[in-house]
């Protein structure tokens, strides 16, 4: 069976995070087809429209989307396309994993969060006015049925995948009302799952305790700025944001996109982490019930196929070959994990990795597998 998937390969390192994603999905075998759309400043520079209603249509059609960030431009301009998108389809939930890749060293190894991020509402109403000169409001709005709904999805989540805890994190000391209301939902549904310890924290509070000991959480549920920071704070513990993923999750479709930006500082240079958006795109493999293909790409993830060269490898073969500053420089690439199969080239014969640069010869030696 062939599944029909809206593709938004947005812009920055978006479309070469794609394409490698792209080329390990159908690696796999499954069989996608792709309906492939521009959005944000590209798609108005040819549609005159920042999101094109075919994408609209699109996503509508197919229910399910892959997407590669999409730069927002900072204090002024068109609002976020990625903001309006999750409004558009009331994705509500903002699903982020966060959990290290056993090969990829980082501060604190097996961490496993999970975060849950409301994500229709909150600061991101994009309601601001001018009351007069020099004097503007940002309408933060907060409604029972949506924090109603992201704390029973947390729960629910809870429940189904044996978690065991789950923090509400929350400003109420300030935003007495807005945040109360969150947390008054929060207890509310808390109280329909017994098995599952329900605790508060305050947002700054949360910051400290994560990087003191991210091993006191479960699971976090909260509101969209709140969500939008810690998920970045988190990436850091796994090794940054090119290895987070998320999936914005609603009753009727789902679209699947890492929690990194367009990275504008990297875009081009073909050293961009697709890690993030591979890890959202077995999420949404695992959402199509593509659950052979989803053990496939998570296995080589972590390394566990036969075929996958382990990171020492590479270590010893760089030392050996290059002077220290590019050794050091292409771990660093490796240890990115980017585009490492675009880098090195494996000579099957002599069983050693060849320096390479992307040739697109790839009949001889035999490229790396990815998958
Ligand atoms: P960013 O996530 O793009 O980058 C932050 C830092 O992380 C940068 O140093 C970047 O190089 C690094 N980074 C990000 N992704 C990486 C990857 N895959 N591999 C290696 N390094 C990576 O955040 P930013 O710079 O604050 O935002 C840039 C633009 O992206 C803004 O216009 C912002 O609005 C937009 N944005 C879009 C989304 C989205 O499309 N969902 C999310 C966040 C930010």
């Amino acid at each position: 069976m062939s599944h029909k998937v809206t593709l938004i390969p947005g812009d920055g390192i978006g479309p070469e995070v794609t394409q490698a994603t792209v080329r390990i999905l159908e690696a796999t075998g499954v069989k996608f087809e792709w309906e492939t759309y521009a959005v944000g400043t590209d798609a108005y520079e040819k549609y005159g429209e920042y999101i094109p209603k075919e994408v609209i249509e699109s996503i509508e059609r197919t229910r399910v989307a892959l997407k590669g960030p999409v730069t927002t431009p900072v204090g002024g301009g068109f609002p976020s396309i990625n903001v309006a998108l999750r409004k558009k389809f009331d994705l509500y939930a903002n699903f982020r994993p966060i959990r290290n890749l056993p090969h990829i060293p980082t501060r604190y190894p097996d961490v496993d969060l999970i975060i849950v991020r409301e994500n229709t509402e909150g600061l991101y109403s994009g309601l601001e006015h001018e009351v007069v000169p020099g004097v503007v409001e940002s309408l933060k709005v907060m409604t029972e049925k949506a924090c109603t709904r992201i704390a029973k999805f947390a729960f629910e989540y809870a429940r189904k995948n044996q978690r065991k805890k789950i923090h509400a994190i929350h400003k109420a000391n300030i935003m007495k009302l807005s945040d109360g209301l969150f947390l008054r939902c929060a207890r509310n549904v808390a109280k329909d799952y017994p098995e599952i310890t329900y605790g508060e924290h305050i947002v700054d509070n949360t910051c400290m305790q994560l990087v003191m000991n991210p091993y006191q959480y479960d699971m976090l549920v909260m509101e969209n700025l709140y969500g939008d920071i810690l998920s970045d704070l988190c990436a850091a513990f796994v090794g940054g944001l090119g290895f987070v993923p998320s999936a914005n999750l609603g009753d009727n479709c789902a679209i699947f996109e890492a929690v990194h930006g367009s990275a504008p500082d990297i875009a081009g240079k073909n050293i961009a982490n697709p890690t993030a958006l591979l890890r959202s795109a077995l999420l949404m493999v695992r959402h199509l019930g593509e659950h052979d293909a989803s053990t496939q790409i998570r296995n080589a993830l972590e390394r566990k196929s036969d075929r996958t060269v382990p990171l020492e490898f590479f270590r010893d073969i760089l030392d050996e070959h290059l002077p220290e500053e590019e050794a050091q420089r292409q771990i660093e690439t490796v240890l990115n994990w980017g585009r490492y199969a675009e880098i090195f080239t494996y000579d099957s014969a002599s069983d050693r990795l060849l320096l390479d640069e992307p040739s697109g010869n790839a009949s001889s030696p035999e490229r790396i597998p990815l998958h």
